[in-house]
């Protein structure tokens, strides 16, 4: 029987429809591409879809955006500001468009599924082609041949949660030694801050075979390090009995090195930390985010965790894994936050001793439960709240860092460092950025790294020796 959160796929003769469209739109010549991506990994991961079925369709990516033949905005809603970073950047478009009526100009993503706001972009920016939502990717090619023949408007979105997964798709990546792999889609969890169930839909797993099937190819082409993707991984599942831990076991030592995000503290279980402990090529590295440091707080947000059984799930990790990296997401101003429940914040991350955290003023999402909740915090409050906190997280990260100075770390190299042309840029297992001083790495070598400053929020050395793939 399927289970309830085991993605249903785009039927084959649906996806062979498309490819028609994909061989008829490569037959008109193709162009150049430019896609502006916004928000988290799931949106960068769906752009390389897109850019590969753009390449697929005879579209190469522009060096600037005044060669492209199309442009396309990949949006995220997470928080209010981007909603009017992206009808600003559409709206410059304008004069382009007007320069070149061929150019296409489409927008995508989590933001155009969310009610009345496609109205609201097509209607502050009439020159927009085209407009999809996040269940309806695997059309671009349809949608896009409409466009360049028949020269109309084309509007899709799909409010289905349950929309269905379209495998096998070409994918763009560029060759880095780095991917990332969806392993499922959309969340059940409704925090009442967050509107990703509404956009993204209900919890949809991919099947454990498809996942080994694109890590395997990854791993041919070159690829070191994986970075699973969900928003929250620990609720995987698949109707043969897969789990999060037991797809990882599966997935283990088929890349050097296999990252995850996002974990829910709520569904952290004992056996997924044995799990990453024993791990081959799991990093030890986890992205936990914790919200807030406030019962009260943690309830009202519907996050199902106590400050308590949060501390608890570290206590295990580290004595799990001592060296292990961990970071988290904390919410600042969020409704009814007082005072005191902003202390238990600040407490909580002084006994937790994050090495990174990702801190953001509340941000009020027309739709969820916490925007219609009275006791909004004023934002005068949240800043001196929210400063406190950064100084408070950024004394601890520079303690971590300068207690690795004369350590030697294992680095996986990226490539040049873009801030210094005679430095090289990589990550360590706990997924420390570290800056080494060195001639003739390659992107992909491991290099064994010796510890000598530490920045901000990153370590500098020198390499001691090298292991090339
Ligand atoms: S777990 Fe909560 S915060 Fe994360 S995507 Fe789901 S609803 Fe949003």
């Amino acid at each position: 029987m399927k289970e309830r959160n085991e993605a249903a796929l785009v039927p084959q003769e649906e996806k062979d429809r498309q490819q028609g469209f994909m061989d008829e739109v490569a037959s008109l010549g193709g162009g150049k591409y430019e896609i502006v991506t916004y928000g988290c990994q799931m949106n960068v991961r769906d752009s390389q879809t897109l850019a590969g079925l753009l390449e697929g369709m005879g579209y190469r990516p522009a060096a600037r955006r005044e060669e492209a033949d199309l442009i396309l905005f990949n949006t995220c809603c997470v928080r209010d500001n981007a909603e009017r970073r992206v009808f600003g950047n559409v709206g410059h478009l304008q004069a382009q468009k007007k320069a070149n009526p061929r150019l296409v100009v489409g927008v995508c993503g989590c933001m155009m599924q969310q009610e009345g706001v496609p109205e609201k972009l097509l209607k502050s920016s009439p020159f927009v082609d085209l407009v999809f939502g996040t269940g309806n990717l695997y059309k671009l090619p349809e949608l896009l041949l409409s466009v360049l023949k028949e020269r109309r408007r084309r509007v899709l979105v799909d409010q289905n949660p349950m929309a269905p997964i379209a495998e096998g798709l070409p994918a763009s990546r560029h060759g880095g030694v780095q991917a990332f792999v969806n392993i499922m889609f959309g969340c059940d969890n409704f925090c009442s801050y967050c509107i990703v169930p509404y956009v993204r839909g209900r919890e949809r797993s991919r099947a454990p075979e498809q996942i080994l099937a694109e890590a395997e190819d990854l791993a041919r082409q070159g690829v070191q390090e994986i970075t699973l993707l969900g928003q929250n991984v620990n609720s995987y599942r698949w109707s043969d009995g897969t789990d999060f831990p037991t797809l990882l076991k599966r997935l283990d030592g088929v890349v050097p090195r296999l990252r995850f995000m996002t974990s829910h503290p709520k569904d952290l279980s004992d056996e997924l930390i044995e799990t990453m402990a024993s791990g081959r090529s799991i990093c030890k590295q986890l992205h936990l985010p914790v919200q807030s440091g406030s019962n009260a707080i943690l309830q009202s947000m519907n996050r199902r965790y106590t400050a308590e059984r949060y501390l608890e799930l570290v206590r295990k990790l580290r004595a799990a894994m001592p060296d292990i990296g961990l970071s988290t997401d904390i919410i600042v101003g969020f409704p009814g936050e007082t005072d005191d429940d902003f202390e238990a914040t600040m407490e909580l991350n002084r006994l937790v001793r994050f090495d990174s955290a990702y801190t953001f003023l509340y941000s009020k999402r027309q739709g969820t439960k916490a925007a219609a909740m009275e006791n909004q915090v004023p934002e005068e409050t949240m800043k001196e709240r929210i400063y406190r906190l950064i100084a408070q997280q950024e004394a601890i990260t520079q303690e971590k860092l300068r207690s690795m100075i004369g350590h030697e770390l294992e680095v996986l190299v990226e490539g040049p460092s873009t801030r210094d042309e005679n430095a090289y840029m990589g990550r360590t297992d706990a997924g420390i950025t570290v800056n080494i001083e060195a001639q003739g790495l390659r992107p992909g070598d491991f290099a064994l790294v010796s510890i000598a400053s530490a920045g901000m929020n990153t370590l500098r050395g020198t390499v001691k020796c090298v292991r090339s793939r």
